[in-house]
This record gives C-alpha cells, sequence and structure tokens, in this order.
C-alpha cells in the first residue's frame, strides 16, 4: 500500500528568520516523514540544516507532556526537586538570587543570553535588562552557542 502524504506549509521554528516549509506528512500514521524548503518572499526554497533536517523530534508523542508549561523552582537547594509555584513566586525567587549573587560577587558574575527565537523587541529588554539593572555587560546570544 502507498502511503498518502499530505502537504502542511508551516514557519520554521527554530530562529526569528522566519523561512517557510513543506512538511511531508502521512496522513494515516498522523506522522511527519520529510522536509523541504518551501517558496517565500523569506527564503526563496532554501532552509539552514536545522530547519530542513531538524523536525523529528515533532513526532515524538510526549513532546506536549515534557514542555515545561508553568514555573518550576527547586525551594531546597540544587539537589532538591523542582516544584511547580505561581509566577510571584517564581520571579521574586530569580530577583532574590539574581541580587544576592549580585551583592556577593559583582554584577560581571551574571551573564544574560537572549534568543534568536525572540523577538528583537524581547532581545532588546534583555539587553536593557543586563546593563541598566544587573550592571553588566555580559549579554550574549544563542547563536554562538
Ligand atoms: S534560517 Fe534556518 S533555523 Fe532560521 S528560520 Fe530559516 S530554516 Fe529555520
Amino acid at each position: 500500500m502507498v502511503a498518502k502524504i499530505k502537504d502542511v506549509e508551516t514557519t520554521c521554528g527554530y530562529c526569528g528568520t522566519g523561512c517557510r516549509l513543506t512538511l511531508k506528512v502521512d496522513e494515516e500514521r498522523n506522522k511527519i516523514v520529510d522536509c523541504e524548503p518551501a517558496q517565500s518572499e523569506i527564503n526563496e526554497g532554501k532552509a539552514c540544516l536545522k530547519g530542513w533536517y531538524g523536525w523529528d523530534y515533532l513526532n515524538d508523542p510526549k513532546i506536549l507532556t515534557r514542555r515545561v508549561n508553568k514555573p518550576m523552582i527547586r525551594k531546597n537547594g540544587r539537589q532538591s526537586p523542582l516544584v511547580e509555584v505561581g509566577w510571584d513566586e517564581a520571579v521574586k525567587f530569580v530577583a532574590d538570587n539574581l541580587l544576592a549573587i549580585k551583592n556577593k560577587y559583582g554584577p560581571d558574575s551574571i551573564m544574560g543570553t537572549g534568543s534568536g527565537r525572540s523577538t528583537n523587541e524581547n532581545n532588546y529588554l534583555m539587553q536593557k535588562f543586563m546593563r541598566a539593572c544587573i550592571g553588566t555587560n555580559n549579554i550574549d546570544h544563542c547563536a554562538r552557542l
């Protein structure tokens, strides 16, 4: 029997460029079996290796349950289990710990990382936060990692 393959056009989620991709979906198995760069003004039928070949994780049935959907912290040190908390508690926890590290070791002991998957505005805020609030120029982005 020949598999029935459906084309599903989508936008690559790996970085902010926004290349269009065509996923080849086996309808019976509901699985992505291939991917090709689509024609668009953005990528003109081309894609980098991440967009072209980095799709197999999408077939993992546990993809949704493995995502972190709520804030979690380790309340009793690095070896303690992660527990779900509310946003207010999570933000206070991060702020208190960043302040404690800054006071003890200085602002240059802290480094921030922006993301190619975030908007320019979010990345701008990240570097502003690191420079104006933390007081360091230790800011980089994921493309260098
Ligand atoms: S450059 Fe690569 S990672 Fe970025 S959107 Fe295009 S295919 Fe995806």
